[in-house]
């Protein structure tokens, strides 16, 4: 994402001003919102809890719209995921706050059935477990999507199944749990995403609006598990029976409302990740998988068909993950060689004609050299220079030239007798052919082939230059001589005299 601030100063401090003029106004709203809700609670007098309620119910509302807002402007990727996460999160916390005033508010004490809104705040944690885990790949896998959000909807129904004895849509009673306990329990569910959340703001904190993202969720994850903690606390040990405490919940909403509408999203950064990051991406599915089998194991005596299924399901998934992870990373190697395959090939290949160039040319000659020496055989070089190309250029123009060069690159290879022969573009109009484990008269008779090709072409050039295209040969062999440079030059030499000696024709350097 581009910040407004970044760029051209000119444009960006009326863009500052105007977001800091933006901020100011939310603040305002939130506050009013809080001074609102002790106003009307206290006026309400004995509808008090229910105005309370209203407000409870609200304020996650708000941070749910902000929420939408921000996946909307999003580009589709996983910040855009993560906000729509948060947003199912902002649903279910309100959702739980509908539940609790339905319950206390309609008298249907929840001590003889299952508490529903428990339910509902416990999958609060889901969507944000999900959003903190979510593989950052810029490709993610819908599949390691999906089997990221079975993981832990299982392992949210499960802990609930664990603490409350009972399945939350199961009709029975169930023996009353220690406030105390419940307390706890929360606390450690708000600490732990606090703490993911950072984790993973540590991995991501560069990452643009990836890093944004995990910011405001750590900074609302604190937030929250700060308000929430302190609440309970005094609603626990009864030192607040009403009044300014009941504010405390709608507090983490507010905020995260006003940071969230003040975030400008736009394009996810593409960095590659830094090794910390992958750590910490890659260590969470493993997580789950193991939160899974533990509390399959807690709920095993009293859900034995809820805990063999967690199990199974446990494991299913970590064989599924793996798999698609081994196919995912196996198809990108695939890809990945191919690639390089075919860069390595287009490197070295002449771009017009298709056969090798000089870079080709240069490392074969090296490798032949070599080669020659250890085997104690002859190398030949051939320099095949076009006569009168630039007059050909000049009658024709530059396209037929082209062309022209087409044809004899294909005449030349066409000329050459053995698989290990190699004929490339040596540069402009001029070609060489490295003849390995050939003598003189070998080199000789592939020349004159190559001249008859040419020949047989039958490319028209300019009258005045003898009505067909020709081309002029220097031959040189590596016997005697020191280096390959001085192989080149020596063929150089030759086609030298070739056209000195009036073109068309073939010379030695001998
Ligand atoms: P000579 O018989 O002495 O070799 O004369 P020449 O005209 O062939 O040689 P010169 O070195 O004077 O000109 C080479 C010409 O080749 C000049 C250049 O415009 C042309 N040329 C080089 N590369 C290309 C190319 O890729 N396409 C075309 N159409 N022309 C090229
Ligand atoms: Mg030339
Ligand atoms: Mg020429």
């Amino acid at each position: 994402m581009r910040s407004c601030c970044v760029g051209n100063s000119s444009r960006g401090v009326p863009s500052m001003q105007f977001a800091r003029k933006t901020t100011t106004f939310w603040l305002a709203l939130a506050g009013g919102y809080v001074l609102a809700q002790l106003a009307l609670t206290a006026w309400a007098g004995k509808h008090g809890p229910a105005v309370s309620y209203l407000f409870g119910v609200t304020a996650p509302l708000l941070a749910l719209a902000a929420c939408c807002r921000n996946a909307c402007l999003s580009a589709p990727g996983v910040v855009r995921t993560g906000w729509g996460l948060f947003a199912a999160a902002m649903l279910f916390w309100s959702g739980g706050m509908a539940l609790s005033a339905w319950q206390d508010l309609s008298g249907h004490v929840a001590s003889d059935t299952t508490y529903f809104s428990d339910f509902a705040y416990f999958m609060y944690g889901a969507p944000l477990l999900l959003a903190i885990s979510s593989v950052s790949d810029r490709h993610p896998s819908r599949t390691l999507q999906w089997l990221d959000a079975v993981q832990v909807l299982l392992a949210a129904y499960l802990t609930y199944t664990a603490i409350f004895s009972v399945s939350p849509f199961d009709q029975r009673s169930i023996a009353p749990i220690p406030a105390s306990l419940l307390v706890t329990t929360y606390n450690v569910e708000n600490l732990v995403l606090a703490c993911c959340a950072s984790l993973r703001l540590l991995a991501h904190r560069r990452d643009g609006a990836q890093g944004r993202f995990y910011l405001l969720l750590s900074v609302f994850l604190w937030c929250y598990a700060a308000c929430a903690g302190a609440y309970n606390y005094l609603t626990l040990h009864a030192l607040a029976e009403a009044g300014p405490s009941e504010v405390l919940p709608s507090l983490p909403f507010l905020l995260l409302a006003v940071l969230a509408m003040r975030v400008q999203p736009g394009e996810e950064e593409t960095r590659p990740p830094r090794p910390l990051t992958l750590l910490i991406d890659n260590f969470s599915p493993i997580f789950f998988t193991a939160a899974l089998l533990g509390l399959g194991f807690v709920v095993l005596r009293e859900h034995f068909y809820l805990a063999a299924s967690a199990l199974f399901v446990a494991l299913a998934v970590h064989a599924l993950r793996s798999a698609t992870l081994q196919s995912r990373y196996m198809q990108s190697e695939l890809a990945l060689r191919a690639a390089h395959d075919k860069l390595e090939k287009l490197s070295l290949t002449d771009g017009l004609t298709g056969i090798a160039n000089r870079r080709c040319l240069d490392q074969a000659l090296q490798a032949e050299w070599q080669r020659a020496v250890r085997n104690q055989q002859a190398l030949a070089l051939l320099i095949i220079d076009i006569d009168f190309f630039k007059s050909l250029n000049d009658t024709f123009g530059h396209p037929y030239g082209d062309a022209c060069l087409v044809q004899i690159a294909a005449a030349l290879n066409s000329a050459l007798p053995r698989a290990s022969d190699l004929v490339g573009r040596f540069g402009g109009e001029e070609f060489a052919a490295i003849l390995p484990a050939t003598d003189r008269a070998g080199a000789l008779a592939v020349a004159h082939k190559m001249q008859e090709a040419i020949a047989a072409a039958a490319i028209a050039h300019a009258p005045s230059r003898g009505g067909l295209v020709t081309a002029s040969i220097g031959l040189a062999l590596s016997d005697g001589v020191p280096t390959p440079a001085q192989l080149l030059a020596a063929a150089d030499q030759a086609l030298y005299r070739a056209k000195q000696n009036g073109r068309n024709r073939i010379e030695d350097s001998a």
